[in-house]
C-alpha cells in the first residue's frame, strides 16, 4: 500500500481496537449480564487488585472517575477550606478543578519546558506555611519526577498526590507510575491508555488505612453498611466497565509497547525538520498516551491538518492560571511563561496502537510539508 491511498488517519480509533479484542470484550459483557451484579462485586474486587499489582502498589480503591479518584485523594487525606494545594499551570482542568471543589486554594507552578511536567525547582517557592498538599501530574504518558517533588514534600510534611490519569504503566527508574506517592489516581475515561467503556477511575496508595478511608468515602462512608462514621458520597465503579477494564489490562503492555514504536518511527521522520518532537527523559518509561510536537505556526498546522483529515488536538489551549474561574486567584498572564508558551505551540498527533507504518508516515509528511513550507 503507497502512502497516496490514505485520504484520513482519526486522532484515536477505538472502534479499531475492540475489533482486535471483540471476542474477551463480549464475553466479559456478557458474564457481567448473566451475574446481574452491576455495582462493586467480584469484577471490581479482581481489577483493584490487578490494578494495584500492576501499580506496584498495595491497595487499590475503584471510583467513578478519575476526576473523582483526585476529589476522594484530596478529602481523603482531610484537605479543605483554609489549605493551599500546588498544581501545574499546564495539565487537564481536573488537577485542579477537584483542589477547588474540596474547598481549598489551587497554587499554581510552571512547567518544565521540555517533558511539561510540574518545574521542581519552582516548586518549594510555592510552599506556605498554608500548603498541605502537591499534585503532581505525569503528563502526556511520562512519568514526572516524583522522587525529587517526594523529597520536597517529605522536608515541608506535605502530602503527595500523582495525577496519574494519563500514566498508567509509566514508570520512574523502574517504578510504576502511582507508587511513589500517598495517592496514584488513574482515570479509566475511553480515550485514556486504559479506556472502558464509559467513565471510571482509581485510587492506588502504599497506606491501607488511606485505602479503607477513601472506600468508605466512595459509599457514603458507610461501614458496615447503613452505619456512618464519615459523610462520604455515592463514586462507584460499576461491574461492566471493571470486566472490560480487565481484559483490555491484559493488553496494556504490548499497547504501550506499540505507542513507543509509533513515536519512535515519528521522531525519526521529524528528524532534521523544523517540527519539536517531544521530549523522553530516558528514567522514565514513557507510554504516550500523547504525542505532542511543538511548532510556532500551531493553529495553521492544526487547521490544515483537519483539511487533509487527520486528526490532532490541542492539550491544553489555555493554562489553569489564566482560566475565568480562577480569576480571583490573581495570576495574570506572564506569570507562566512555559505553560503558556506550550499552550500556543504544542500539538497532538495520533499515536494510538492499531496505526500502521503508513498511517504515521502520511501524518508526519504531511506536518513536515507545511512545516517546511510555512
Ligand atoms: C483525563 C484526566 C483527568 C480526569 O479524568 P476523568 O476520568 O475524565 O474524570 C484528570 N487529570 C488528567 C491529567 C487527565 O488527563
Amino acid at each position: 500500500m503507497s502512502t497516496q491511498t490514505i485520504t484520513k488517519v482519526p486522532l484515536l480509533d477505538l472502534k479499531a481496537q475492540y475489533d482486535t479484542i471483540r471476542p474477551e470484550v463480549d464475553a466479559a459483557v456478557k458474564g457481567v449480564m448473566e451475574s446481574c451484579h452491576f455495582i462493586g462485586g467480584p469484577e471490581v474486587a479482581a481489577l483493584e487488585q490487578e490494578v494495584a499489582r500492576y501499580s506496584q502498589t498495595a491497595h487499590a480503591v475503584a471510583c467513578a472517575s478519575g476526576t473523582d479518584a483526585i476529589l476522594l485523594a484530596l478529602w481523603t487525606l482531610g484537605i479543605g477550606p483554609g489549605d493551599e494545594v500546588i498544581s501545574p499551570a499546564y495539565t487537564f482542568f481536573a488537577t485542579a478543578g477537584t483542589i477547588a471543589n474540596n474547598g481549598a486554594t489551587p497554587v499554581f507552578v510552571d512547567v518544565d519546558p521540555r517533558t511539561y511536567n510540574l518545574d521542581v525547582h519552582l516548586l518549594e517557592k510555592a510552599i506556605t506555611p498554608r500548603t498541605k498538599a502537591v499534585v503532581a501530574v505525569s503528563l502526556f504518558g511520562q512519568c514526572c519526577d516524583l522522587p525529587a517533588i517526594k523529597a520536597v514534600c517529605d522536608k515541608h510534611q506535605i502530602y503527595l498526590i500523582e495525577d496519574a490519569a494519563q500514566s498508567i504503566g509509566s514508570e520512574w527508574e523502574g517504578r510504576r507510575s502511582g507508587s511513589m506517592c500517598d495517592f496514584g489516581t488513574f482515570s479509566f475515561f475511553p480515550s485514556k491508555n486504559l479506556g472502558g467503556a464509559g467513565d471510571g477511575g482509581m485510587m492506588v496508595t502504599q497506606n491501607a488505612e488511606l485505602a479503607e478511608k477513601a472506600r468508605m468515602l466512595c459509599n457514603h462512608g458507610a461501614k458496615p453498611k447503613y452505619y456512618h462514621s464519615l459523610v462520604g458520597t455515592n463514586s462507584r465503579l460499576d461491574a461492566l466497565q471493571a470486566a472490560i477494564l480487565r481484559v483490555k489490562l491484559r493488553h496494556l503492555d504490548r499497547w504501550s509497547e506499540r505507542r513507543a514504536q509509533n513515536a519512535a518511527l515519528y521522531n525519526r521522520l521529524f528528524e532534521g525538520s523544523k517540527v519539536g518532537r517531544p521530549h523522553h527523559d530516558t528514567r522514565t518509561r514513557h507510554i504516550y498516551n500523547q504525542y505532542v510536537i511543538r511548532v510556532p505556526n500551531r493553529d495553521a498546522l492544526k487547521k490544515h491538518l483537519a483539511e487533509k483529515n487527520i486528526g490532532c488536538e490541542v492539550y491544553y489551549p489555555v493554562p489553569l492560571h489564566v482560566q475565568k474561574c480562577f480569576a480571583h486567584l490573581g495570576y495574570k498572564p506572564g506569570d507562566m511563561p512555559v505553560s503558556e508558551a506550550a499552550a500556543l505551540e504544542t500539538l497532538a498527533l495520533p499515536i494510538y496502537p492499531e496505526l500502521t507504518e503508513d498511517m504515521i508516515r502520511h501524518v508526519a509528511q504531511t506536518v513536515r510539508d507545511f512545516v517546511e513550507n510555512a
